[in-house]
């Protein structure tokens, strides 16, 4: 339906940037804070094939909360798992700042 594609594109808009606003050394607490957010996120997450495929991906691959690279990186690894599947094209993770935290390109 049109309001999963609407909802996932505002979500993705909101998780990754607040990935790319994440600190480059992030305190403990906000580490944690992270972490609970992402496990919160995929209980809550109002689509539920996309929130079940979510959960299952972060029990293979554990959300980095080491720094804004890491967190960023993990992020869009977990997009391009949703694009594949959706049969859209895998974004360059290399570039996930430039395009984040920079904005996109005119
Ligand atoms: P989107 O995929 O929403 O992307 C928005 C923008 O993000 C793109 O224009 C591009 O600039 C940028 N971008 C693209 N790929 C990446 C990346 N890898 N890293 C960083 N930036 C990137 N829909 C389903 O039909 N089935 C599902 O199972 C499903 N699961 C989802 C799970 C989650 C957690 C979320 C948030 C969404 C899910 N969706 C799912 C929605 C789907 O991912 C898209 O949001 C939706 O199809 C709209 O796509 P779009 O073309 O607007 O671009």
């Amino acid at each position: 339906p049109a309001d999963v594609e609407s909802l996932g594109n505002a979500t993705w808009t909101l998780l990754h940037t607040m990935a790319a606003y994440y600190p480059d050394r992030p305190a403990p607490s906000q580490m944690e804070s992270m972490k609970t957010f992402i496990s919160s996120f995929s209980e809550h997450y109002p689509c539920w094939y996309c929130k079940e495929d979510f959960k299952k991906a972060i029990e293979k691959e554990p959300v980095k909360v080491g720094s804004r690279k890491k967190l960023s990186e993990w992020l869009c690894r977990r997009h391009n798992e949703v694009n594949a599947k959706l049969g859209k094209e895998q974004f360059d993770c290399t570039k996930v700042l430039e395009r984040w935290l920079n904005g996109p390109p005119d």
